[in-house]
């Protein structure tokens, strides 16, 4: 059984593209991480957060657990729709979290209030439909996806603020 590590050589790893049915069998391990090591408080985990390499990870989103596959944010400027005076700058918050990486502690870190999330939800053989889907989070559970989106990139709450690019 897979544990969660606390090793920053392996947190700091980009995660790489992952075939849709492999996706679906780590997503699986990542459950049974949360499930068996009992990590009640735990939001959301990321494939790398148990020595793995591929895009892939769990959410729990409004409560019930999801699966992202190759998952990646959609340019935050398009998120003020229609509204020209919205700014990239009002989607933009300062957001405390914590991480199951780094127990006990906690980091305050810049997130977008509203994010555009694509991720892969068939297998690229299956040609019933587009194997891409597009969602919207906003709050807390976007906060969440971009938290999880960080990890997979080697990005955590604690080396976030040193990469300026990102802001
Ligand atoms: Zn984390």
């Amino acid at each position: 059984m897979n544990k969660i590590t606390t090793d920053r050589n392996k947190l700091e790893f980009e995660c790489s593209l992952v075939y849709y049915t492999e996706g679906l069998e780590i997503a699986a391990k990542l459950k049974q991480v949360i499930l068996f090591g009992k990590h009640k408080n735990c939001v959301g985990l990321a494939h790398n957060q148990i020595g793995g390499d591929k895009s892939v990870f769990i959410a729990k989103i409004d409560n019930k657990w999801r699966t992202f596959i190759n998952p990646f944010l959609i340019n935050p400027f398009i998120i003020g729709g229609n509204d020209t005076n919205y700014s990239i700058e009002d989607n933009k918050f300062e957001h405390e979290e914590s991480c199951m990486s780094f127990p006990k502690k906690s980091n305050k870190v810049i997130r977008y209030k509203n994010i555009r999330l694509k991720h892969q939800i068939k297998a690229r053989s299956d040609n019933n439909g587009s194997m891409w889907k597009e969602e919207t989070f906003t709050g807390f559970n976007a906060c969440v996806i971009q938290h999880e989106i960080d990890h997979l990139n080697g990005i955590h709450i604690f080396n976030k603020n040193e990469d300026n690019n990102n802001e």
